[in-house]
């Protein structure tokens, strides 16, 4: 293939390659390339044109299909001349379009040097990022043809264009089974590189006589003695190794270039599998086989899919030679890899193609699972063609690598706990994003940061998504905030307490913690609280002991107290008018709790004042007689509130106090105490007391109270 194409002769490969394409939209494609690259010329000098369609004459002979030969006529359009993406969706159609972003986006990624890592991580963005394989295939065909073209570059663009390619594009190929494209990338590369390595190798093979030529004879020669043998319909073939296979056999496993056996390689082309298997003994008899150098990857295929029989022998002038043997099918799926589906594969309606790309990906990771690299590769292929992994970039061209669904602040503690202890916020393609913005493959990640002292927020821990940001999270609050760490864990754990109804006397709360403490291997009760604060503590967990611990302590402790919360004492209330007496210390029985609105009397008491009770109260009856009552009403503004006791009978289950704490605390009532027990009978009795303002806001209460689930009755004390 010349190294600039016309159309004419792009039509030319077309026709010949006997495959339906739809000519008519193909020409359209072409006229509106040709228009919009219009007087734009390649530093060849050439037309520009010429280069998307050499392009896409190479994606023909890889028997791609009509929208990706039309997505490599258009696929320098958007990025260079005014066409816009809509333009191409609106005449090409979604597919196409799609194909065309993918291959500008591809484009926009360049790299100068990349270290092993990064290149890693950026082959398999570049994979992630071309959700259609095709994607990568048309850019593949795209930087073959530049490398092809790249005499035309200054100097250290050629080796700039030339790393890249080796460190990135080549192994895309190849894993992707395409060994003819890797292999000219490669040599292309090598030429840029190490120019005087590749002269070397270049000039030791037509040394030998012209290599294609010997290789060439052997070939002819083997074809013969098939025929003679009754294998018919052998495709012979030889080929020379690449150049840069030499070089790597030379240069990094210090070969010498006689030591390398497989420099010349006759490829035999067969029906089936019998016939090959046939054939390697009619090789085997014709030439001395160098021992060990037999491989069978017919019955153990190359995690690639690569199928043959190799085997090497010492030809008659004393060079050895590699001779390959394999079907057809063997042969396609060896030179066109991934293409080979596409090639192979006629009359795939687009609406059916993903569903059978996906297939394609299934048969593949199948296919592999037998095969001794399986394992291996299943995880490569996985990462690269199904989406847990992203891939993104720092501003300055990094590639950092995060599990999918991970936050720009996960982004900032990839690269440091320091950019991520001072991130105020984030840039994604140089525009604010909110803090929990989920990164997305491709994007450029910008951090931005605030004074060196400003540290993260506790809420972050609820955003990240990865363990290393959550760890420096919590680190970074365990070495600045341990004051607060502590209070903000002494708050949270009381919340929980009573959350969970434990209420420790107080008398032996502090030897109860620091217990816990020790059994949770830590010093003391205020470096459990400061673990609770910064994270480094799981309160469920230790919640779990608490609880654990706090019914061994209850066992021991008179009943009628276990469920006591302390509180403050409510403080008597002015609110009552006593006959007779003024300003004098007035308090609320506990056997009735008035409310205001309730008939009330005063007891007078010993040293204590005056006590309030509701007319109806068993106590007053009780000691109706006795000369120390005195009459009460409530006065006319009252603005405290008072407590008032309830009984709920309810069916025992598990979640009751939840709910009805969950109930009082929507209504904003302040629970003073709550004792529960239960009944033989499957019952729960709940005796709680609330704080509310009048006797109007009680029955308010009790309504939402009622409507709890298995709730049977409720009463007033
Ligand atoms: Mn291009």
């Amino acid at each position: 293939m010349a190294d600039y194409l016309t159309y004419e002769d792009l039509k030319k490969y077309i026709a010949e390659s006997n495959r339906a394409y739809d000519a008519q939209l193909i020409d359209k494609a072409y006229n509106l390339a040709n228009a919009a690259h219009d007087g734009q010329m390649r530093r060849s000098g050439e037309p520009y044109i010429t280069h998307p369609v050499s392009v896409a004459a190479l994606l023909i002979d890889l028997g791609m299909d009509t929208e990706s030969i039309i997505a490599a006529l258009l696929h320098d359009v958007v990025e260079d001349t005014h066409v816009p993406l809509e333009e191409i969706k609106q005449e090409f159609g979604a597919d196409v379009a799609a194909l065309v972003d993918g291959v500008t986006k591809l484009t926009k990624i360049t790299f100068s040097s990349v270290e092993e890592q990064q290149a890693e991580n950026l082959r398999k963005m570049l994979l992630a990022m071309s959700h259609d394989v095709r994607v990568m295939l048309i850019k593949l065909c795209d930087r073959l043809h530049n490398m092809r073209t790249g005499d035309a570059w200054p100097e250290q663009k050629r080796r700039d264009k030339a790393l890249e390619t080796m460190e990135v594009y080549a192994p895309i190929a190849h894993r992707l089974g395409i060994s003819g494209i890797k292999e000219e990338l490669e040599d292309r590369s090598l030429r840029y590189l190490d120019p005087i390595g590749y002269e070397e190798i270049t000039s030791l093979l037509s040394h030998n006589g012209g290599a294609q030529k010997f290789v060439g004879n052997i070939a002819a020669l083997i074809g013969e003695r098939l025929e003679e043998n009754n294998i018919h319909g052998a495709q012979m073939s030889s080929r020379v190794k690449s150049v840069y296979g030499i070089y790597r056999k030379m240069y990094m496993q210090n070969k010498s270039f006689e030591e390398i056996y497989d420099i010349y390689a006759v490829r035999i082309i067969l029906d089936n599998v019998a016939e090959c298997y046939n054939a390697l003994g009619v090789i085997h008899d014709m030439y001395h086989p160098i021992p060990s150098r037999f491989k069978d990857y017919i019955s153990t295929p190359k995690p690639n899919m690569y199928q043959s029989l190799h085997t090497t022998v010492l030809g008659h002038e004393g060079i050895p030679f590699e001779v390959q043997i394999r079907t057809w099918e063997m042969h396609q799926t060896a030179e066109y890899g991934v293409a080979a589906h596409w090639k192979y594969k006629a009359g795939i309606s687009s609406s059916d193609r993903l569903e059978e790309r996906l297939a394609w990906v299934r048969q593949l990771l199948e296919s592999q699972r037998e095969s001794e690299d399986a394992e291996d590769l299943l995880r490569n292929i996985k990462s690269e063609l199904l989406p847990d992994e992203v891939f993104v970039f720092t501003p300055k061209g990094d590639v950092i690598n995060l599990p999918a669904g991970a936050t720009v602040i996960d982004f900032a503690y990839a690269i440091h706990s320091a950019v991520g202890n001072r991130m105020t916020g984030a840039k994604v393609n140089s525009r604010i994003v909110p803090i929990d913005h989920k990164v997305q493959t491709g994007e450029i990640i910008e951090v931005i940061t605030g004074p060196v002292n400003k540290g993260p927020s506790r809420d972050w821990l609820k955003i990240v998504t990865t363990s290393e940001a959550k760890n420096k999270i919590r680190a970074w609050f365990k070495k600045e905030r341990k004051e607060e760490n502590i209070a903000e864990g002494r708050a949270a754990l009381e919340k929980e307490l009573r959350r969970n109804l434990v209420s420790i006397p107080e008398k032996q709360y502090e030897a109860f913690m620091e217990d816990m403490a020790k059994r949770q291997r830590l010093n003391s009760a205020e470096e459990m609280y400061a673990a609770l604060g910064y994270g480094g503590l799981q309160m469920s967990k230790l919640m779990l002991k608490i609880k654990e611990e706090y019914a061994k302590l209850i066992r021991t402790q008179d009943p009628t107290e276990t469920f006591e919360i302390p509180i403050k004492k409510q403080k008597s209330s002015d609110g009552v008018i006593i006959e007779g007496l003024d300003n004098c210390l007035v308090k609320f029985s506990k056997c009735c709790n008035p409310l205001p609105g309730d008939e009330i009397i005063g007891f007078i008491t010993r040293g204590f004042g005056v006590s309030i009770h509701k007319c109806d109260c068993v106590n007053v009856r009780a000691a109706e007689n006795s000369p120390r009552w005195v009459k009460a009403r409530w006065a006319d503004t009252v603005q405290e509130n008072f407590k008032s006791t309830l009984e709920i009978v309810a069916l025992d289950r598990q979640a009751l106090f939840a709910d009805v704490s969950t109930a009082l605390a929507t209504m904003r009532v302040p629970i003073l105490s709550l004792m529960g027990r239960q009944t033989t009978d499957g019952r729960a009795t709940l005796s709680i007391t609330v704080s509310v303002a009048n006797i109007d806001h009680l029955s308010n209460v009790i309504t939402k109270l009622k409507k709890i689930k298995d709730v049977i009755s409720i009463s007033r004390s």
